[in-house]
């Protein structure tokens, strides 16, 4: 048994925040990844990090703004306030640890505009953002005294008396199984990207720690709010960033039409993504489309222009189309990109489990509503990974001696030897598809009732044969087959919560775009809603809302 005063699950960027500033604040701090630190999706960011810096006349009520209009008035306000507020110092001090954001002509730190936004207030690092900023972060946890459990794999949260007290994991390389107690546990463990097909997130991205916090009796809050990015390449959903209509690229149909004119007037190709992903899918589906896409134009830009701004989007035009955007459109569509919804915490990362905190994109902190904007998700990761090291860090002065029971240890062992004892039996990669491929048909860019009924029923159909699911590889050491085939079991947690918040919401808002309920119901629906997992054990589900947060922004018609 291992034990550390706080226990970080993930080393995104949000893990890898919380953790510098909890060995900052002198607690014994570890973090557990199951894959190298930098090897975490937050590495595949390269559009950027939003600040209103007010050195160049931007304020942060702008931002408060921009994002609250953004998440069609879901987001809850003090939280945006609390973020926006904070963007601009941590801009500045992730330059100071030595991410070296890149100039402008004048040698400021440079900007370029990302979609929903009145400012061009998107700071970046050329197109390596993520990476860089994951980097430096990491040398600043290996220069610090920071146990770091790599290729780790956790499979359940310890909850004793109601309270979060560590987690078991398997060790990778050797397949055994430990518990590791922590008198504060910070989930940080990304997003959900893979419970639908395709999707733009790494193969890692499947949930687990909104499926672990959701077993231990956290709320998962506004689900339903899935993000699909509007410029994702067709069949295996690669994304071509934002910075590609930051920098000034058209959106066209096969008339050669920029047809963002009749959806969004004043914004055109740089309004909010969902609205965007709307417009591309009702070309595609009224026959304006090719082949189901449409067309990212970057021609009028130039190859040279193109090489220097977006030369990994020209990498990806050549490797993957064989062709050079200068010359010619590529196809895109809309696909699946990120989950606004999550754990609920509150502007400290608590969750409603006391010991257990949750930061970046797992949590819900309700800074992106139904829509979150271009380049906010790398500032939700810093703002929030911090603030929660510092409320975990308060709270685990006042617990006392950890517990020491293993009993959770010993019934994940018997879970998983019950896996590996299976003869053939169903294969994950077959019922991951299917779970995936259902997602994408019944929560996609429309959605209605029926849909929705379609894919929560084909979830409890698989969650039904999951215990005939069997692996191949009996063996110990980096079993990855056994990891794909527990990553399944939360995914079909998660996409049960996805299908349950979508059918709670009875209008439409922001990523939640209802074919039979197409208006915004601020009467009834402003609010977020709850999904808790049945106790019962049944694979039933425990639901309710709560109101939105307003402080001074109204909800009105949202245009662009
Ligand atoms: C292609 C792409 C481009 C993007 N571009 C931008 C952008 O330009 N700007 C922006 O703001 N946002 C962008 N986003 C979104 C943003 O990158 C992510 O939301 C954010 O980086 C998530 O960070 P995180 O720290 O929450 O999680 P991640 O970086 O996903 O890290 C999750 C961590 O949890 C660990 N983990 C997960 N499960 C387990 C388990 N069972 N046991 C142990 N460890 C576990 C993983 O090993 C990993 O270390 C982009 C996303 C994608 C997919």
């Amino acid at each position: 048994m291992y034990e550390h005063d706080v226990l970080i699950i993930g080393a995104g960027l949000a893990g890898l925040r919380a953790a510098v500033e909890s060995v900052r604040l002198g607690v014994d701090t570890a973090v557990l990844t199951k894959v190298h630190p930098v090897r975490s999706h937050s590495n595949a960011a390269q559009g950027g990090i939003n600040a209103a810096l007010t050195d160049r006349g931007d304020e942060w009520e702008g931002h408060a703004y921009d994002t609250i209009k953004g998440s069609d008035y879901l987001a809850d306000q003090d939280s945006v306030e609390v973020m926006v507020r904070e963007a601009g110092d941590t801009l500045i001090e992730l330059e100071h640890m030595g991410v070296i954001f890149s100039r402008d002509e004048e040698g400021r730190l440079g900007t370029r505009a990302f979609g929903g936004q009145r400012e061009a207030r998107t700071f970046f690092v050329g197109a390596i953002t993520g990476s860089a900023m994951l980097h430096v972060l990491h040398e600043q946890i290996m220069r610090n005294d920071v146990r770091i459990y790599e290729e780790w794999f956790v499979t359940s949260l310890i909850v004793e008396d109601g309270v979060c007290r560590g987690a078991v994991a398997m060790d990778m390389r050797t397949g055994e199984m430990e518990t590791i107690r922590a008198k504060a546990v910070i989930m940080a463990a990304g997003g959900a990207g893979r419970v639908f097909e395709p999707s733009t997130n790494a193969l890692i991205c499947t949930g687990d720690g909104l499926a672990l916090a959701w077993d231990a009796g956290a709320s998962l809050m506004d689900m339903e709010m899935v993000q699909y990015h509007p410029t994702t390449l067709a069949g295996n959903g690669i994304l071509l960033s934002e910075a590609a209509r930051g920098e000034g690229a058209y959106l066209i149909n096969a008339d050669g039409d920029r047809f963002m004119e009749n959806y969004a007037p004043e914004f055109m190709e740089l309004a909010s993504r969902d609205v965007v992903s709307r417009a591309e899918q009702i070309e595609i589906n009224e026959g304006r489309g090719i082949n189901g896409n449409v067309l990212l134009d970057l021609r009028h830009l130039g190859t040279k222009f193109i090489e220097e701004k977006l030369g990994y989007l020209q990498e990806v035009a050549v490797e993957f189309r064989g062709i050079d955007l200068g010359e010619s459109p590529i196809e895109i569509r809309p696909g699946m990109h990120y989950i606004m919804g999550g754990i609920k915490t509150t502007i400290d990362g608590a969750t409603v489990i006391p010991g257990l905190y949750a930061a970046g994109e797992c949590a819900n902190v309700s800074v992106h509503g139904a829509n979150r904007l271009g380049a906010n998700s790398l500032l939700d990761t810093i703002v929030f990974g911090k603030r929660s090291a510092i409320a975990a860090a308060e709270y685990v002065k006042t617990v006392g001696r950890n517990g020491s029971s293993d009993s959770q240890l010993e019934s994940d062992k018997k879970r998983i030897q019950e896996i590996l004892d299976r003869p053939q039996g169903i294969r994950w990669a077959a019922m991951r598809n299917e779970l995936a491929e259902s997602l994408t048909e019944g929560i996609g860019v429309f959605r209605d009732q029926a849909s929705m009924e379609g894919a929560d029923a084909k979830v409890d159909e698989l969650r039904g044969k999951y215990p005939q699911v069997s692996v191949d590889n009996k063996g110990k050491v980096f079993n990855t087959d056994l990891i794909f085939a527990l990553e399944l079991d939360f995914m079909l947690d998660v996409a049960k919560s996805i299908c349950q918040g979508a059918l709670m919401r009875k209008e439409s808002r922001g990523a939640h775009s209802r074919t039979d309920l197409p208006d915004r119901d601020d009467e009834n629906w402003l609010k977020h809603t709850h999904v808790y997992k049945d106790p019962d054990g049944l694979g039933g589900v425990r639901t309710e809302t709560s109101d939105v947060t307003i402080t001074k922004w109204e909800p009105i018609e949202r245009a662009y």
